[in-house]
């Protein structure tokens, strides 16, 4: 078995274990691969290990890993979200290609996606990017802008709102990471109030997984622990 089949089973079995620990359902916590900056023969390894779903950051770069799958193989029947910063000239390219798109948190960014999502392919499904730990340089809208985005999101025909995402800041201590984690689920079941079918809390990386889920985290996103370190030097 290859290393990166090996990461995956090892993941699984932790996310399974915390599940259980806190006591919730088997299986809800869904496990998005995030690919960025790794090669095709990667991704394939991890698909090869029963991953279905992919993150990327890079619209160029996951575009171009979007259409080698459909063409070399679309019996895999990946599906692709995209989890980076959106520039405005770039988002024609998410909507055309991309299933999800976790980083939304703009009136504009919304109304484009929308407005060159293909009416051949289902909505795109989106989360709104929240600020959650308020750092000025971070993106993603602030805790009190949730709703005025979700009501434009929720009016556009082609765009189907899932629920909230955040990158809170670093930090190793749990109990800091677990109490920023809470803050989101919170604004999410505020929200929940308003939109029933949301669904979808995308938090947790390879660093705080553990406790995301604790704090009802419905798809952690994992990088560096399925793939290893990533090398940056071909993106400066
Ligand atoms: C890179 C990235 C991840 C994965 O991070 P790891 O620490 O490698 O698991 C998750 N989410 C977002 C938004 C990222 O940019």
């Amino acid at each position: 078995m290859s290393s990166i089949q090996q990461n995956i089973e090892h993941i699984t079995s932790q996310i399974a274990d915390v599940q259980q620990k806190c006591g919730r359902a088997r299986d809800s916590v869904q496990l998005l691969a995030v690919s960025k900056t790794k090669p095709n023969d990667a991704i394939l390894e991890a698909a090869q290990a029963g991953q279905r779903a992919f993150g990327e950051n890079y619209v160029q770069e996951g575009v171009d890993k979007v259409q080698f799958f459909a063409e070399h193989h679309p019996d895999l029947e990946l599906e692709w979200h995209f989890i980076g910063p959106i520039q405005s000239n770039k988002t024609r390219l998410v909507a055309e290609h991309f299933d999800w798109v976790h980083t939304i948190d703009r009136d504009k960014t919304a109304q484009r996606l929308n407005d060159q999502r293909p009416s051949d392919l289902p909505d795109l499904q989106v989360l709104i990017q929240v600020n959650i730990s308020g750092e000025a340089s971070k993106s993603g809208v602030e805790p009190e802008q949730i709703f005025a985005l979700a009501e434009l999101i929720s009016s556009l025909p082609n765009l189907t709102l899932r629920g909230l995402m955040s990158i809170p800041a670093n930090v190793d201590d749990h109990a800091a990471q677990l109490a920023t984690f809470q803050r989101l689920a919170e604004l999410q079941t505020q929200l929940q109030k308003r939109y029933p079918n949301i669904d979808t809390l995308s938090m947790g990386m390879s660093g705080d997984m553990e406790a995301a889920i604790e704090a009802g985290s419905t798809m952690v996103r994992i990088g560096t622990a399925i793939f290893g370190a990533r090398d940056y030097s071909s993106k400066a």
